[in-house]
């Protein structure tokens, strides 16, 4: 059977139904751009609203001519790293890494115990994995990349507003996370000092203007999303007086754009969105990263899987189910991946046999189409949307304009993004652009550059490091 397989046309119709809304139009995605914009203008003059805007006190982005060993340490959503980087100072860089397992009672169980895990993990790094010699006399400097929300008041000191992505430890939220990390190596004797707080969109902004010499926007798109981007200080009024102010010149923002439109009056919400939402720990939180983040798209598309196969008559899979698909989280985003990079419906198929336990024989040619199908809708309203935010951060930063036409100068206009799901799953980059083009026009999308920040909340991490020793007042 070949991928264009043709369905009966009552079950097309169907199909053609529930395709409709999730279909973005070009109205829709000026409409949601718009807002947008109006979310932003209200992060930028004022505390407390769900876009937060967050100051990162980064006031310098990098060049490529940086130098320096540092440690990182990446708590992202999925993973955690430990990192060890090297800057040459030619836009190079060497890194050494290990990756350790965040377990769900950690996650959720008391702050004091993740981060001493994350101790516990710099630790085992140190002595099992790293070159670095540890003296007596300096310690260590190291950037943690810690991409929850979080209110910076200097590069290494913040004050956790909410967990998000699925963990909910104890006693964090309002605490200075910094702090939570420095008691524990503290407490364990080691020699490290946590310098900087860096968010991993700060990390992919910096680690891609590290490499090419300039960067308009850090992206991720991971267990989560969110973007990052410079501001002139004096667009940021909500600072006040703060001295960061005076100095003028640029800051670098964590937009925190996964809290866009909480309100849902654009959001283009599903009954299979409702569920997501309802049924998660965050619930009306954090809702554009609903609708485009590998932790919510394949769960956004189990339930409209199910919703076929309850539907009566059965669309899909004669009415059958497995216990994989029926658990919560059962249908990882990766497999909607491996189903869109399917080349035929007998790939579908082992996908689906592979993964969520079903037999071949119980899957028809039928079947296979309507499931890539419905990664296909789901995926690529992601990101669409997805694209709607990059486009709003290029009309934010004077780029383009909403409806074509460009900025002052016709530049190349640099995006790094960073993220297994901007990383894997297939054509993303390519419906990112379509979006793009039918906001700003085609002009402004030739000259955008979208690629990978190398191992960006790494060398982001430690860039950021960087930063923190040459602000920090002179050291005996
Ligand atoms: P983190 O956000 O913790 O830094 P990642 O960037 O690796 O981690 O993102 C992990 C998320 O990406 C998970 O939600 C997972 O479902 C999804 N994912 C993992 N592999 C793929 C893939 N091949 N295609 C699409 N999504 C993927
Ligand atoms: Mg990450």
């Amino acid at each position: 059977m070949p991928l264009d397989h043709q369905l009966p046309p009552a079950k097309q119709a169907v199909l053609d139904q529930i395709a409709s809304g999730f279909k973005l139009s070009q109205t829709k995605l000026h409409e949601i751009t718009q807002r947008f914009l109006e979310e932003y203008a209200l992060g930028l003059s004022a505390y407390n609203h769900p876009l937060a805007m967050i100051p990162t006190y980064v006031t310098g982005v990098p060049d490529g001519s940086e130098t320096g060993t540092f440690l990182a340490l990446d708590l992202g959503g999925t993973n955690l790293r430990v990192c060890e980087i090297q800057l040459h100072g030619d836009k190079t860089f060497t890194l050494r890494q290990q990756k350790y397992k965040v377990s769900e009672a950690l996650k959720t169980g008391e702050a004091s115990a993740l981060f001493d895990y994350l101790a516990d993990s710099v630790d085992h790094f140190l002595t099992e994995i790293s070159d670095s010699q540890i003296s007596n006399e300096e310690a260590l400097s190291l950037g943690l990349t810690f991409s929850f929300p979080v209110e910076q008041s200097a590069i290494d000191k913040g004050i956790l507003l909410t967990w998000t992505k699925g963990f909910a430890a104890r006693n964090a939220v309002g605490k200075d996370v910094v702090g939570l990390l420095q008691d524990a190596f503290d407490r364990k004797h080691l020699h490290v000092k946590c310098v900087a707080l860096v968010n991993d969109t700060v990390g992919a902004m910096l680690s891609r203007a590290y490499a090419s010499g300039d960067c308009m926007l850090g992206a991720i798109f991971g267990t989560g999303t969110n973007g990052a981007f410079a501001v002139k200080v004096e667009e940021l009024t909500k600072l006040g007086n703060d001295p960061a102010v005076a100095k003028g010149g640029l800051m670098i923002l964590n937009t925190e754009w996964g809290a866009f439109n909480n309100s849902r009056s654009v959001l283009p919400s599903t009954p299979f969105d409702q569920k997501v939402d309802r049924e998660s720990i965050n619930p009306t939180f954090q809702a554009f990263e609903k609708f485009i983040s590998g932790l919510y798209l394949g769960e956004i598309t189990r339930n409209l899987l199910l919703s076929l196969v309850d539907s009566v008559p059965s669309l899909l899979f004669s009415g059958l189910s497995t216990p994989t698909l029926n658990s919560h989280y059962g249908f990882d985003t990766a497999y909607m991946s491996a189903i869109e990079n399917a080349k035929t419906a007998q790939e579908v198929k082992q996908v689906l046999v592979e993964n969520l336990g079903f037999k071949l024989e119980a899957i028809s040619d039928d079947d296979a189409a309507i499931v890539r199908w419905a990664c296909e809708t789901v995926a690529t309203r992601g990101a669409y949307l997805s694209g709607c935010a990059v486009a709003a951060t290029m009309i934010q930063t004077g780029h383009a304009q909403l409806g074509g036409g460009s900025g002052p100068e016709e530049k190349i206009l640099k995006v790094g993004v960073d993220g297994s799901l901007a990383e894997h799953y297939p054509g993303f980059q390519d419906r990112v652009r379509q979006a793009i083009r039918l906001i700003v026009g085609e002009e402004v999308e030739s000259r955008v550059e979208i690629a990978m920040a190398k191992d960006g909340s790494g060398v982001g991490a430690a860039l950021c490091a960087l930063q923190a020793l040459k602000q920090a007042p002179s050291r005996p």
